[in-house]
């Protein structure tokens, strides 16, 4: 971190700023003074530093980080990809296309053992659907909640699928206890109090993207769950809010490589809600692949017509065995080109 100071600043000003920053936050402080200012820069750990505190000295003009603000989810510290194993064998960022799909919404005791015996037979290894669902109006459906979750394990025992699922609030944490994965939505990737709780359990987390946060704020949010000691978790794409109005999102493809090389946390594509319309899913789950992502979710639906969250978006289950056939025979095409 660079710190410039005010050109009137007092060399008694200076010294006293200079000791602050070494108690406050253990760092060594080199110092050059200039013709016009001086610039401290400061050595080591710096995740700690609060911008805002320094800013608000009296002898500070501005302040540059030249270090990424995140640690634990940063690929310096950590060279090696994470690997995110389930007790039930399943992996997530060793190579292999991971994919997690089912509805959007888990509707009824049918309807999710049908979506869920479909997709493991396709290829998927995960079963996705909500029980508490997060909806831009309150007047639509909500979800089963608990007897959604009570379902989504029912359709595990007839599969053998670990399930993946949404949580809106610290509360219900005790509640997820029976989820294999669980997922925190876009609108609460920046609910600090819920990261820091999911932070003290042991399970993955499925982390995705706020509709309008940067990579760098997805990544601090992906920190504050592993600030906590959980390292297990998994970063999903899933579009962001731009100007365009063609797609519900635009699916931002370029952040899985960027992440890939900013962090070591395996990334996921979903192009159902980065695109909103169901024709556009399989060819952006096939640009998913070539960007690098470790895996997909995707949802799919009995009855895309008569959803009662997503259906537009939403795949049947005989589109989705042929998008599962195109990704993996892409996915293996990718591997060999990449070698
Ligand atoms: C979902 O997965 O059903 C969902 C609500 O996703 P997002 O948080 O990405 O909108
Ligand atoms: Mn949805």
């Amino acid at each position: 971190m660079i710190i410039v100071l005010k050109p009137d600043a007092s060399k008694e000003q200076i010294t006293l700023f200079k000791e602050s920053l070494k108690d406050k936050y253990n760092v060594s402080v080199n110092t050059w003074i200039g013709v016009e200012s001086t610039v401290l820069g400061l050595i080591g750990d710096t995740t700690q530093v609060d911008e805002d505190w320094v800013n608000a000295q009296e002898v500070v003009e501005n302040i540059k980080r030249v270090q990424e603000p995140y640690k634990k989810a940063n690929r310096k510290f950590h060279p090696d990809n994470t690997v995110i194993e389930l007790p039930t064998g399943q992996k997530i960022g060793d190579g292999n296309l991971c994919i997690m799909a089912g509805p959007c919404s888990v509707e009824n005791e049918e309807q999710i053992n049908y979506v869920a015996q479909r997709v493991k037979a396709a290829g998927a290894s995960f079963l996705r659907g909500g029980a508490f669902k997060p909806r831009t109006s309150p007047y639509s459906f909500q979800g089963l909640k608990s007897e959604g979750l009570d379902l989504l394990k029912g359709a595990r025992k007839v599969t053998g699928l670990p399930i993946v699922t949404e949580i809106m609030r610290v509360a219900h944490i005790d509640m997820f206890e029976g989820v294999d994965i669980i997922q925190v939505g876009a609108r609460n990737m920046q609910n600090f109090e819920l990261l820091k709780e999911l932070g003290k359990i042991d399970k993955p987390i499925l982390l995705k993207r706020g509709l309008a946060n940067t990579i760098e704020e997805w990544l601090m949010s992906a920190e504050y769950i592993m600030a906590g000691g959980n390292n297990k978790v998994i970063l999903c794409e899933r579009g962001i809010r731009t100007y365009e109005t063609a797609t519900r999102n635009t699916l931002d493809l370029s952040a899985v490589p960027v992440i890939k090389k900013l962090s070591h946390l395996p990334v996921i594509v979903d192009p159902s809600h980065a695109t909103g319309k169901s024709w556009l899913v399989p060819q952006m789950a096939m640009a998913a692949v070539a960007s690098g992502a470790d895996g997909l979710m995707i949802e799919v639906h009995n009855d895309p017509k008569h959803a009662l969250s997503d259906g537009a978006q939403s795949l049947t289950p005989d589109q989705f065995d042929d998008v599962a056939k195109k990704v993996f025979a892409l996915k293996k095409a990718y591997d060999e080109i990449m070698k």
